[in-house]
């Protein structure tokens, strides 16, 4: 598929699932398959989604843009669980501890961040936060 191609789809995707939530739908992800809620007298809209269910899930899944705060919070947690070792083996390090802790809220708020700015994303921007890292994503705390 060329670029202009997709770059056509995803647009009228993200125009099929604005017109969805207008109409009263709620559309979501859950475990990679879509679930769909919505006024039963809406047939029409319910058979547009169904014809695109694959392109609204990966809409909803991976908004355009939201690869900059993948990236940052990617690089930004790689920091934080070096420093969290770091930490571990000199506990007493208070520079150290004082970083971190500020790094921990950055990294927090940039989550946060990104849920304003992509209202629609609901999955984890790092694909799954470990359950070992100082600090997890909103997604991954909730699970
Ligand atoms: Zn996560």
């Amino acid at each position: 598929m060329g670029r202009d191609r997709q770059a056509q789809t995803v647009m009228q995707t993200r125009l099929l699932l604005h017109d969805a939530q207008a109409a009263g739908f709620s559309v979501e992800v859950v475990d990679g398959y879509l679930d769909v809620k919505g006024p039963p007298e809406r047939g029409d809209i319910m058979s547009e989604i169904k014809a695109h269910k694959a392109e609204i899930a990966d809409i909803i899944s991976h908004p355009e843009g939201i690869g900059q705060y993948a990236d940052r919070l990617r690089k930004g947690i790689d920091w934080l669980e070096i420093c969290f070792q770091r930490v571990l083996d000199d506990p007493f390090n208070q520079r150290m501890i004082d970083a971190m802790s500020r790094n921990l809220h950055r990294w927090a708020d940039l989550d946060e961040e990104l849920r304003q700015v992509f209202p629609e994303f609901r999955g984890c921007p790092i694909d799954g936060c470990k359950d070992t890292a100082p600090v997890r994503c909103l997604h991954c705390s909730n699970l």
